[in-house]
């Protein structure tokens, strides 16, 4: 009786704690946070001093007693108070939503959590999620890896002993996995994903114009006119911007344009890098999970996915029909939130955690 209660006035949330963006769902409402996995400290006395959005603006333009951190940049989580210190903002912000009934009682946050971790999180990490999200007001705690919270969000039937396969590619991590019956046969996690595509744009700039570009305008270049495979006569490939640094020599700002082909060749390096390791993934899958995937297709999930025509070059490379899940930002978080509708899926599918 008492825990039918607890279930009807506390709000179960799904959390996607990603390397670059953190989403969070609550069970009936959808998805009311989206942020950037960010938090800015003083640099001295490490007192967090703003999270999420307001903590990104701070990136690059901190002055010298402030420091933003991305506490889960490659995929481990480099600083444990940080992120628990996140999570807790998280959690408390989804209950401080006025509620839209017509009549409200008192919010008790107790939500039970099913939260999607890069699968490269160590065993002691993986703990010290689950202490934080109990820390910080639940009841009930489940991680879930990240290509298993893709899968099921991309909808991909996992309880079939046939073999599906999700690529996530996220901002500090991809996440390839083979999964069959519930589990994932295999698991790769690169260090590789979004934050190196910024890099080789960064790299490029300085060696081909001699001129210094900040991460955000690196992004914002590879967003607007990045691709990975030619766009296709006259249209597309005409793509171009206006990118804005300093001139290495000079010292002084410049801008100058760049075309789609131009970034096409800088990002084209780490784009194969990634697609090595979607090789080797299938090279190492058991031959008759193989047939089925080459049947189904390869699934994309994450930010990664939105590049022009990566599909397409995946798709040629490996001869397998590639999918970009519907939405790739939210098929993590919306993966989570069909767990907490569907709570057998959490006996079937590998998780850490439960009740305290
Ligand atoms: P994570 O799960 O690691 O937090 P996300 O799945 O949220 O990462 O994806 C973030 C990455 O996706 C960033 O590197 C961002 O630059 C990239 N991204 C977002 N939108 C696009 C787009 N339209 N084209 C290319 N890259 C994109
Ligand atoms: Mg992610």
């Amino acid at each position: 009786m008492f825990g039918k209660l607890w279930q009807i006035f506390s709000h179960d949330i799904g959390i996607d704690l990603g390397t670059v963006n953190t989403l969070v769902l609550v069970k009936g409402k959808g998805i009311l946070i989206r942020e950037p996995t960010v938090v800015a400290l003083h640099k001295k006395t490490r007192q967090i001093l703003a999270i999420g959005t307001e903590a990104k603006r701070m990136i690059g333009r901190t002055p010298a007693a402030i420091e933003a951190v991305r506490p889960l940049r490659d995929g481990v989580i480099s600083d444990f108070e940080t992120t628990e210190a996140m999570l807790r903002y998280f959690i408390h912000k989804v209950h401080e939503t006025p509620s839209q009934g017509t009549f409200s009682l008192p919010k008790i946050p107790r939500p039970r959590i099913v939260i999607g971790i890069p699968s490269g999180v160590t065993e002691v990490e993986r703990r010290a999620v689950q202490d934080a999200c109990i820390s910080a007001g639940a009841r009930e705690a489940y991680l879930i890896e990240e290509p298993m919270a893709a899968a099921i969000g991309a909808k991909l039937p996992i309880e079939d002993p046939e073999g599906v396969m999700v690529v996530d590619i996220g901002g500090g991590t991809t996440e390839i996995a083979v999964i069959s019956l519930g589990g994932m046969v295999i698991n790769k996690s690169l260090r590789v994903a979004g934050d190196e595509l910024d890099e080789a744009v960064i790299s490029y700039m300085r060696m081909r114009y001699g001129m210094l570009i900040g991460e955000k305008t690196a992004e914002d270049v590879k967003i607007e006119i990045g691709s990975a495979f030619p766009l296709g006569e006259g249209k597309e490939d005409n793509l171009a911007t206006v990118v804005r640094g300093r001139d290495l020599s000079t010292g002084l700002p410049k801008s100058l344009k760049v075309t789609t082909a131009e970034i096409r060749e800088a990002i084209s390096p780490t784009i194969s890098e990634i697609i090595n390791v979607i090789h080797e993934v299938l090279e190492e899958t058991p031959p008759e999970l193989l047939t089925d995937i080459v049947e189904r297709g390869i699934y994309l999930a994450g930010g990664g996915s939105l590049i022009r025509g990566l599909d397409r070059k995946i798709a040629e490379e490996t001869k397998i029909p590639v999918y970009i899940s519907d939405d790739p930002l939210t098929t993590v978080v919306r993966g989570c939130g069909e767990v907490l509708e569907n709570l057998d899926l959490l006996g079937k599918v590998k998780v850490t955690g439960g009740l305290r």
